[in-house]
């Protein structure tokens, strides 16, 4: 028997028209040079109408990819509603991608339209020989086109021209919305399709009390960059609740950010851990008032426990920790203590906290071992994480190598975790980053944590260098704190070494200024590895 509730589809449209009817006054605001950009989520639907006018007369139709290379602001956010609501749809381009990568992804994508920022206009004009499907660039500026870009044209001039009125059409949920590469670790990126349901519900879970808890009274500021699975879907949750939406543009210092979050009070943000540590550090020396702000989401590479305790202990903020992938739109788990745990010592919940959570409802996940069964949850035994849910991908779009990823039902992650009995996941670490030593696995994961727990420590990164006995040893590089006493190499084996056994610490300490990172953020262990492929490594005694 069949139950007898309304087939209502979940798309974007009455995400954005609800926010118009129920919160038309509410801010959006973008910091633009010195001065900030704001205007109403009234002005939002009304621009967004003028803008899905404007790409059908630009000659897109439903299901055309229209591709997006722009910071987060408040145009990135009209495109993100007008390209998925008049059926087409989104691509976010990563704009700190290598230009080879990023000629494979418009191409592959086969974008018809791209829109992108002023300040990134050189970065188009030196690849748009390569594009083979780009019909038009439209430039997102107020001032008079500068460009080499051939068939440009200024978004501001173009929405001018239209109605703020769009006839919206109803489109089945399952229509693709939104469109994001994984960064190419590995080969080149591979497509991610969501749909307007898959939208619709991740969006939902960010609101869920224990997923990342927006609410309509928040002031949500998203550091994480449009480009990067959606910016983990906030923007989308954000204007489902109507909630205050501030947005950096490319002003992404530790100092831009913590000036934002003091200025316009907000009160949830999220990004990845590097930034965060830069904040941290910069609060050492300086001091600004961080009240506001009710929760800080990490995600994209593990966040060290050591992080979780400062922000807290020093700052009074609360540091979530979640896991998620491009695949997962991102949110897969969460990291919110569960009742029972509150009574627990500071430590324990601490340790707790810089796990990577629990599934967020809607979301099943296991972890398989080598032989294809599912590892015990007893916190110890490793398996490769596999997970599946409305908002996980069942397929790369148009590529070959979705063969082997997509199996059963489950989507093959690459991640190694162990489960505690509480069903606490916590990464040891990616397939391929992992040290296989001596047939022994050494997590390069946990050895950063527990470096970047040393006072003197800024960064910390950990990788597998080739060697002649044990097939691979752990070396670190290490980042020393600015105006810190600089750390000893002895220093810091003294600090790990309670946490390891002996053969699980780093063959060798080095000391770098910086460390290569990606796109997106996370140390770029690709790059790294290869840097230090020849390193001699000393023997540990
Ligand atoms: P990229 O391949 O560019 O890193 P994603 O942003 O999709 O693309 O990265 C997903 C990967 O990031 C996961 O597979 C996992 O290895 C890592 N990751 C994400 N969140 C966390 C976390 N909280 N802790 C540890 N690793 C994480």
């Amino acid at each position: 028997m069949q139950g007898l509730m309304m087939d209502y589809q979940l798309t974007l449209r009455p995400i954005l028209e609800r926010a118009y009817k129920l919160f038309p006054k509410r801010e959006i605001v973008t910091k633009v040079g010195p001065a900030m950009h704001r205007y109403t989520y009234a002005d939002l639907y009304q621009r967004t109408g003028q803008l899905a006018h404007a790409l059908e007369k630009l000659g897109v139709k439903a299901g055309d990819r229209v591709g997006t290379l722009a910071w987060n602001t408040y145009r990135h956010l009209e495109l993100y509603f007008g390209i998925p609501c008049m059926g087409a749809v989104c691509h976010t381009l990563n704009l700190r991608l290598p230009p080879d990568q990023l000629i494979y992804i418009i191409n592959h994508a086969a974008d018809k339209v791209i829109f992108v920022d002023q300040t990134l206009l050189p970065l188009l004009e030196k690849i748009a020989a390569h594009l083979k499907t780009v019909e038009h660039f439209v430039v997102m500026t107020n001032t008079p086109l500068q460009t080499s870009l051939p068939n440009a044209l200024s978004y501001e001039e173009l929405l001018a021209a239209e109605p703020t009125e769009y006839n919206w059409p109803d489109l089945p949920e399952n229509t693709a919305a939104a469109m994001c590469y994984t960064s190419g670790t590995t080969g080149d990126p591979k497509g991610v399709l969501y749909s307007h349901r898959s939208c619709y519900l991740h969006a939902m879970s960010v609101c869920f009390g224990d997923g990342l808890g927006l609410t309509s009274s928040d002031i949500m500021m998203p550091v994480v960059p449009m480009f990067h699975v959606l910016a983990w879907g906030l923007p989308y949750a954000a204007t489902m609740l109507g909630a205050v939406q501030v947005f950096p543009g490319p002003h992404m210092t530790p100092r831009d950010l913590v000036e934002l979050i003091q200025a316009e009070k907000i009160t949830i943000t999220g990004g990845v851990p590097t930034l965060w540590l830069g904040i941290l550090n910069l609060l050492e020396s300086e001091r600004y008032d961080l009240s506001s702000l009710r929760s800080m989401v990490v995600g994209g590479s593990a966040a060290p426990q050591s992080l979780i305790e400062g922000f807290q202990k020093k700052h009074n903020v609360r540091v979530v920790h979640a896991w998620g992938m491009t695949e997962t739109s991102p949110l897969g788990t969460v990291c919110n203590l569960k009742r029972e745990m509150f009574d627990l010592p500071e430590e324990e919940q601490y340790h707790i906290r810089a796990k990577q959570g629990i599934p967020s409802p809607c979301v099943e996940l296991r972890a398989v071992d080598e032989a294809g069964k599912e590892v015990q949850w007893d916190g110890k035994a490793m398996g490769e994480l596999q997970v599946r849910g409305p908002w996980v991908a069942s397929n790369y779009y148009n590529d070959d190598r979705s063969v082997g990823r997509f199996e059963g039902g489950w989507f093959r992650t690459g991640d190694v975790v162990t489960i505690d009995e509480e069903g606490y996941i916590q990464i040891v670490d990616r397939t391929k980053d992992l040290v296989k030593s001596g047939g022994e696995w050494i997590s390069t994961v946990e050895l950063e944590s527990a470096i970047m727990g040393h006072p003197g420590v800024l960064e910390a990164t950990v990788i597998a260098v080739p060697h002649p006995k044990w097939q691979e040893r752990p070396l670190a590089l290490v980042v020393p704190r600015p105006n810190a006493e600089p750390p000893s190499k002895e220093s810091i084996y003294a600090h790990i070494a309670p946490h390891f056994a002996k053969w699980q610490l780093p063959n060798d300490i080095l000391f770098v200024e910086s460390i290569p990172k990606t796109s997106v953020g996370k140390f770029d262990k690709k790059v790294i590895r290869e840097q230090y492929k020849d390193y001699a490594l000393p023997e540990r005694a």
